[in-house]
C-alpha cells in the first residue's frame, strides 16, 4: 500500500534564509509597540528587497517580556500557496516552536500578533483561532487596497469583533512607514497576486 506522501505531497513551510541572519543583529527584546512594529515593517521591506515574497511582515511576541517568539513574512508566491500571508506564517511558526495549536493555552504567557498591515479576511479569522491576546497593526487595510491588494469580505466592525473575543486591537502604529513599503512595492512593479476584488477575472 502506498503511504500518503506517495500520493499527496508533503507541505513544508520554510522561512527565507536571510531571516535568521537579520534577527541575529536585533535586540533581545522589543519593549514598545513602535519597536515591535519597526521590526515587522523591516521584515516586510527586506522580503521585497530579497525577492522572497510580498510586502508584508508580522511577528508573534511574548506580551510579558516583549521577546520575539516567531517572525513571519508573506510567502504566497515562493510557497505556491495563497494562504501563506505574513500573519499566518508567524502564527504557524510560533505554534510549532511552542508545540501547541493554541498560543493562549494554560501555562503560556499572553502573546501579541504584530503585523505591518491590518489582517485581511482570512488572517482575521486566523487571529481569532490562534490564541493571541493582542493585535497591533501598522498600515490600514485601505492602504493595501490603495495599491490593489484585496482585503476580502471583512466586517466593518472587525475591531469590535476581536475585542469581544478578548483580543485587544491597536492600529496605526508606524502606519506611514508601513504604508510606504506597500507603495514602494508597486512602484517597483511588484506583483499584486490573488486580488480579484470580488470579480471572476
Ligand atoms: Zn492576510
Amino acid at each position: 500500500m502506498n503511504s500518503t506522501s506517495q500520493i499527496f505531497p508533503q507541505f513544508q513551510l520554510e522561512l527565507p534564509q536571510w531571516i535568521p541572519d537579520f534577527l541575529q543583529q536585533q535586540p533581545a527584546t522589543f519593549p514598545t509597540h513602535e519597536a515591535r512594529m519597526e521590526l515587522v515593517t523591516t521584515l516586510s521591506k527586506l522580503n521585497i528587497e530579497q525577492g522572497t515574497g510580498g510586502p508584508f511582515g508580522a511577528g508573534i511576541f511574548r506580551a510579558d517580556t516583549y521577546q520575539l517568539v516567531a517572525p513571519g513574512v508573506n510567502l504566497v508566491m515562493s510557497s505556491g500557496s495563497s494562504i501563506t500571508h505574513a500573519e499566518i506564517v508567524a502564527i504557524m511558526m510560533a505554534q510549532q516552536m511552542l508545540g501547541s495549536h493554541d498560543l493562549g493555552a494554560a501555562g503560556f504567557p499572553p502573546h501579541e500578533l504584530v503585523t505591518s498591515c491590518e489582517p485581511c479576511a482570512m488572517c482575521l479569522g486566523a487571529t481569532c483561532w490562534s490564541g493571541v491576546r493582542h493585535l497591533v497593526c501598522g498600515a490600514r487595510g485601505c492602504d493595501a487596497e490603495a495599491i490593489g491588494f484585496d482585503e476580502g469580505p471583512k466586517p466593518q466592525d472587525w475591531r469590535t469583533a476581536l475585542e469581544q473575543r478578548g483580543i485587544t486591537v491597536i492600529v496605526d502604529i508606524g502606519r506611514q512607514k508601513a504604508a510606504q513599503v506597500l507603495k514602494n512595492y508597486v512602484e517597483q512593479n511588484g506583483e499584486v497576486y490573488n486580488s480579484r476584488q470580488g470579480t471572476s477575472e
